[in-house]
């Protein structure tokens, strides 16, 4: 292989997959005034479909602009020698190859979250808050930022040193050990994350005695669900987009409530999405994806064994000397494409768990309940009622609100 060979692929990934990106953007801007299906005619009012138009047209304007933002920043620094400047930054602080990575990432990584911060500020503070939805004071968004950055250096630095540590002791055997690693964390995060991770950013507690509670156990006891942990998050602190989710397996299996959703919805409907939550689980949706994304993580570390001693993946990406940290960048890149592939499988299974779940609401407790919550979640998010469908097919893990709804009536 010839480094300029290299080059020009990831020369060719970057744009490709930027003009893909702006087609498809394109194609769903083009239906954002399809006039809205007969089963959907109650979502909007006419004042609030305006309204929806506008956001969706800023919101379409906007990744625009990013994204030509972000294009540009990797050609310049490709085109300029941006890696070998940090990579000669890393070099020139430590013989270690270890403490060489974590200096060359942190500046990668924490210099393009700097620069992105604009653009983040603009979408919570301009954008979401025009339409209404931000309850993000400033404050709140920088402590978020400083809480994230440090997990990043915390876990981020913590699985990379180990990655390094592996391949020095193992060589490109380094794949099945970094393989272990991210399973056993996966599962670990996957067991945790609602106890350990969101209490740094949200309050949480147990869902209180009442109405809402009584349903919901009374739901649980008749689909013989061993439901202990129903909390409620302080979605509010941030957006008044509402949601719900599930985590967890075993003992450790709970659903989280935004405190939004328990405004907005009425008991009977939120009973209706905690049934489709159920279903997930149920229907072993949680299994599934845990299972599928270990499995992918194996196949790109496989992958990324068979090129990560190849001096060209590291000297592409302009360094002045192959490194373990910069053919990782070389490699991510070269690497999307096939990430592009494997995130379309899993949004096309996302899509066929979300009717299976559905169904399961539908025959377990009702039909009518989850079709109005899914029309009043989509109202208060503004959403997109007529997407296109090649759109659907690259970006959406739901299926459009008219296919869930004709299948919930069907
Ligand atoms: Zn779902």
């Amino acid at each position: 292989m010839d480094k300029s060979l290299v080059f020009y692929c990831i020369l060719f990934i970057l744009i490709g997959e930027f003009i893909l990106a702006t087609v498809m953007n394109y194609l769903n801007a083009k239906r954002f005034k399809d006039p809205i299906p007969k089963d959907l005619s109650d979502v909007y009012n006419l004042e609030e479909y305006a309204k929806s138009q506008d956001y969706k047209l800023t919101n379409y304007k906007f990744g625009i602009f990013t994204s030509i933002f972000s294009l540009t920043l990797i050609l310049l620094f490709l085109f300029f020698g941006g890696f070998a400047w940090a990579d000669n930054i890393a070099q020139s602080q430590s013989e270690n190859i270890i403490i060489q990575a974590l200096i060359f990432f942190g500046i990668i990584m924490i210099g393009s979250d700097i620069l992105n911060i604009p653009f983040s500020y603009y979408q919570t503070f301009i954008i979401e808050e025009k339409f209404g939805f931000n309850k993000t004071s400033k404050a709140t968004f920088f402590v978020d930022k400083l809480k994230q950055w440090a997990m990043t250096v915390v876990v981020g630095g913590g699985i990379l040193s180990l990655v390094i540590w592996f391949f020095q002791w193992a060589g490109t055997n380094f794949w099945l050990y970094t393989w272990a690693l991210v399973a056993v964390f996966t599962l670990f995060m996957n067991l945790f994350y609602s106890k350990l991770i969101v209490p740094l950013f949200n309050k949480q507690e147990p869902l209180e005695a009442g109405s809402l509670k009584e349903k919901i156990e009374n739901y649980a006891a008749q689909v013989g669900f061993d439901l202990q942990n129903i909390f409620v998050i302080n979605g509010s602190k941030r957006s008044t987009k509402a949601n719900a989710y599930f985590s967890g397996f075993g003992k450790e299996k709970r659903v989280t409530l935004y405190d939004t959703l328990i405004n907005d919805l009425e008991e009977e409907e939120i009973v209706a999405v905690l049934a489709h939550e159920i279903g997930h689980y149920k229907k072993k949706h949680i299994i599934f994806n845990l299972a599928t994304s270990i499995l992918l993580t194996g196949l790109m570390l496989l992958i990324l064994s068979l090129f990560i001693n190849n001096p060209e993946v590291s000297l592409a990406i302009g360094v002045n000397r192959p490194s373990f940290h910069a053919a990782l960048i070389g490699f991510g890149i070269l690497y999307s494409p096939i990430s592009e592939i494997t995130g379309l499988l899993m949004n096309h299974f996302s899509r066929k768990f979300e009717y299976q779940a559905d169904d399961y609401a539908k025959h377990t407790y009702a039909a009518l309940p989850l079709v109005t919550s899914l029309k009043k979640l989509s109202k208060n998010s503004l959403s997109n009622l007529t997407p296109h469908p090649a759109y659907v097919f690259m970006h959406y893990s739901h299926p459009p609100l008219i296919d869930r709804i004709r299948n919930l009536k069907a």
